[in-house]
Order: C-alpha cells, then structure tokens, then sequence
C-alpha cells in the first residue's frame, strides 16, 4: 500500500514537473517573440532617425559650403568651419548658429554696411537716455542706446572703474535724419571720396540700431589708451564687437575704426571670434545670407 502511495506520488510529481517545464518553454518562447519585436521597432525606427539625421546633415553641410561661398568667406576660416560641420561628434558651428538664429532680436545680427541699409523710418522703440551716467562724455546732445546695449554698457563701464579705467562714450544712437547731415558735413570737409571712407550714408550706418558706441577721442590714438587697451581686451564679455577693424577697410568698406563697438550679445560675439576671425563683417554677411538661402 505504502508502496502504491509512493509510486503514484513519483508519477504526479513526474507529471507536474512536466507540465511545468511545458507551460515554461511556452512562457518562455513568448517572451523571446515579445523581445525580439520590441528590439526590431526602435530599430527600425533608429534606422528612421539615423537616414534622416544623414539626410539633413548632407544637406545641412552642403548649404553651409553654399553660404560661405556667397558670403566670400576666406578659404582658411572656410576650411575651419567645414571641418566641424562635416564632424558629426562635434557641431559646434552649428549648435552656436542655431542660438543665435532663435533670438527673436533680429537687429543684433543684421547686416548693415555699404550695401545693406535700413529703412529709413526704422528708429529703435527702447532707447534709453545715457544722462547722468559716470561714462558719459560731456556733451550736451542727448546720447541714447537700446536698453539691452545700455545694460551691457553699464556693467561693463562697472568693470572697468573697478580695473581703475573710466569709459568715455563720445557717441551712440544716431538717427537716419541726423546721419543725412553728418555725411553731407564729411563731404563738405573731405570731398566723397574720403568721406566714403570715415562716414555712413543715412540708412547705412549701425549707429541707427542704437546698438553702437563710440568710445574716447573717435581717432585711433585710441587704440593705444588705457581705454582702448581695457576695451580691446574686455568688450567681448560684455557682448561687444569691433566693426571695423584695422586692414579690413576692403571688406568691411571702412577705414579702421578702433573706437567704434557693435553690441551683438555675447553668443554672436562668441560666434564671431570663434569661427571668423574676429571680422564681425564675415560673420554678419554669413548669417546675411544664411537667413536668405
Ligand atoms: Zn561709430
């Protein structure tokens, strides 16, 4: 009987390991099809992306070598830049460019030279008074700036009293009726020719952003001041730009200018010494024509 009991025991736990082992398999062979379809989607989907990615990275890079050619950018900067572009761990190019393209401030990064005017109506909506400030330049006109090139200004004159350097802003906004006068005045005095050269016709001078200042004595013994040393070296910080460079009189079609700053904000500046040179000109004519491909 015992025996009986023991034997039919043996056979249920045979049976049951069994069916065990079976529904287990089963389980098991259910879950691997399960896998291997939740592997195979995000990889199709992976493949998706990734053909995708190549796609707008070859065509990226093409508009890139497009742009720098109508900008007439030098082949050295234009080397540099392709070389990153084409560098898919890197980007670093197009990741700056992205940021500054998002600003909804397009006046930053427009181009305003001897080609590119602005309308004659276009007057900043934001200038503020520079009165009473400890780097202003004793004149009697009012001076004025858009508030964002104010603020920047403002730290930066902070900064530079506490190197022990005062700022002297000689001048700043400059609206397009007062640029027909100031040009017609360098004509008178210089002839067209030269006055070309040092002054803007209305429309095309950076002045009317209300982004531009001019520091100290508006000749270039500036340069060599304590200003214009502390300027050259600090301005970057705080987001402004040289516009006119010395040797640059062909590209950016004026004489050099060490006293005259551009406030473009700190990721186009960034931009611009990073990628071209430190020529504000190339990077705007750049962006220019970017905007327009
Ligand atoms: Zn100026």
């Amino acid at each position: 009987m015992v025996k009986n009991s023991l034997i039919h025991f043996f056979y249920a736990g045979f049976f049951f390991v069994l069916v065990c082992n079976c529904a287990g398999k089963e389980a098991q062979a259910v879950s691997e099809e399960q896998q291997r379809k939740d592997t195979e989607r995000p990889n199709i989907e992976q493949a998706q992306k990734n053909n995708r990615q190549d796609q707008n990275t070859a065509s990226t890079r093409e508009k890139v070598s497009r742009v720098l050619t109508a900008a007439e950018i030098p082949s050295e900067l234009r080397k540099k830049i392709e070389e990153n572009v084409s560098n898919s761990d890197s980007n670093a190019f197009l990741f700056q460019l992205d940021r500054i393209l998002k600003n909804t401030d397009k006046y930053l990064r427009i181009l305003v030279d001897k080609q590119h005017a602005l309308p004659p109506d276009y007057e900043p909506d934001d200038l503020v008074d520079l009165q009473y400030k400890s780097y202003r330049a004793g004149i009697t006109d009012p001076m004025m700036l858009r508030k964002k090139a104010e603020t920047a200004l403002e730290e930066m004159a902070a900064a530079a009293k506490a190197s022990g350097v005062t700022l002297v802003v000689s001048s700043a906004y400059r609206s397009y009726e007062y640029q027909i006068g100031s040009f017609e005045r360098w004509t008178a005095r210089l002839g067209p020719k030269e006055a070309e050269r040092v002054s803007a016709r209305a429309g095309h001078s950076q002045h009317q952003l209300g982004l531009v200042v001019d520091f100290g004595s508006l000749n270039n013994n500036f340069a060599d001041s304590t200003m214009g040393k502390w300027v050259t070296a600090n301005a970057a910080r705080y987001g402004f730009s040289l516009s006119y460079p010395r040797g640059y009189e062909d590209i950016t079609g004026y004489a050099w200018e060490s006293w005259h700053y551009r406030y473009v904000g700190e990721d186009l500046v960034g931009f611009i010494n990073s990628w071209f040179g430190g020529i504000q000109q190339y990077t705007l004519r750049f962006i220019h024509e970017w905007e327009k491909d």
